[in-house]
């Protein structure tokens, strides 16, 4: 079969490996889209960073010189089931792949955490297959069935929006509460799109890009500022009361100048979440968080959200951020290089490893 193997930097090569084989509980996946993650853009313009380098991934073993196949945002069909699988799998489901790989033994793990686990890993990322391939072989305790009225299509997005909904949770957002989003890329979208269907009476974007205000504008944020000719803050109360601020603010643009601007946001004993990596560690004005009795939040991917997030792509429309499907030959030219070029363009594009557009 097909799959795209990162071999390091600028180096993704569409390679012919062996199908796996169906084994005890699992189950054999016949992948129908598998979106671009900007965590995948990252390995490809600067990896390996996540992709295990020398040392092997401690759960998977896995490390680079194996060649490590990219993808984990993901649906398909399953083709074969392995015996002893738990769940009642049968060929011809339609599902997706939960990707967090835990090792269930640490503190973490043991708390109910998995995706904060002290060795974590993705499928996908760490080896043992991803979604950028004909077929995954996945642990039955990965799938998710998709249901009947949402398309594969729709499906691939469905961890994209796990890591939005789990940020969401984690932030205690209630509904008829007010959000602040910092960053109107994929992972802010998606951010809106939970939000609004949560019952946010005013979901905020910041956003210096006007291409990027406009996807979050049709995600259905209600006002739109760039923080180039915005202050924030400023605007925010303007919005919610001159000595108020938003109840929420998400920081999903990993920039300094946002959390800055999302904390002062904030309504007293308001909760900045962040959702961002950082590449460097930004100055946080403790102050600020100190008198105002704000809180300072993290949300690291997801764990136990799939089944709400599956329940909810029966009623949030993604249909629009889709922006390319694409075969995987064209994996690099029109998928990688073209979010290097053309970033601002794209919410999600998708990869076809079958070629078999009408799934
Ligand atoms: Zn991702
Ligand atoms: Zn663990």
């Amino acid at each position: 079969m097909k799959a795209a193997i990162y071999r390091g930097a600028k180096d993704i090569r569409i390679e012919e490996v062996d199908k796996p084989t169906v084994k005890a509980g699992h189950c054999l996946v016949k992948v129908a889209y598998c979106g671009i993650c900007g965590t995948d853009l990252h390995e490809y313009e600067s990896g390996p960073i996540l992709v295990p380098d020398k040392v092997p991934h401690p759960v998977t073993g896995c490390s680079l010189k194996d060649g490590i196949c990219l993808g984990h945002e993901f649906s398909g069909i399953i083709e074969e089931v392995g015996d002893n699988v738990e769940g009642d799998w049968k060929k011809g489901d339609r599902v997706v792949i939960e990707a967090v790989i835990s090792c269930k033994e640490c503190y973490a793990c043991r708390s109910g955490c998995n995706n904060a686990c002290s060795k974590l890993g993705f499928v996908g990322i760490s080896g043992l297959g991803g979604g950028l391939s004909e077929y995954f072989l996945s642990p039955a305790a990965y799938l998710h069935r998709v249901p009947d009225d949402v398309s594969l299509r729709i499906a691939a997005m469905s961890e994209p929006l796990a890591v939005a909904a789990h940020a969401v949770r984690r932030s205690g957002f209630q509904k008829g509460q007010s959000a602040l989003v910092l960053g109107a890329g994929p992972i802010g979208c998606f951010l809106v799109k939970v939000l609004i269907a949560q019952g946010a009476s005013t979901v905020i974007i910041s956003e210096p890009s006007s291409t990027r205000r406009n996807k979050a504008k049709l995600a259905g944020a209600h006002h739109l500022f760039s923080p180039l000719e915005d202050d924030i803050p400023a605007r925010v109360r303007e919005l919610t009361g001159s000595d108020e601020g938003v109840d929420v603010a998400f920081e999903a643009a990993g920039n300094e100048r946002a959390l800055d601007a999302g904390i002062r946001s904030l309504k007293v004993r308001g909760t900045l979440l962040n959702v961002s990596v950082w590449s460097r560690p930004p100055k946080v004005d403790l102050n600020e968080v100190v008198f105002k009795e704000r809180q300072l939040l993290g949300s690291s991917c997801y764990y136990m959200d799939h089944p709400a997030v599956m329940e909810a792509l029966k009623t949030i429309d993604l249909s629009a951020f889709v922006t390319g499907v694409i075969p995987l030959e064209d994996l690099v030219e029109k998928g990688f290089e073209e979010l290097v070029h053309n970033n601002e363009a794209h919410v999600k594009i998708l990869v076809s490893p079958s070629g078999d557009m009408s799934l």
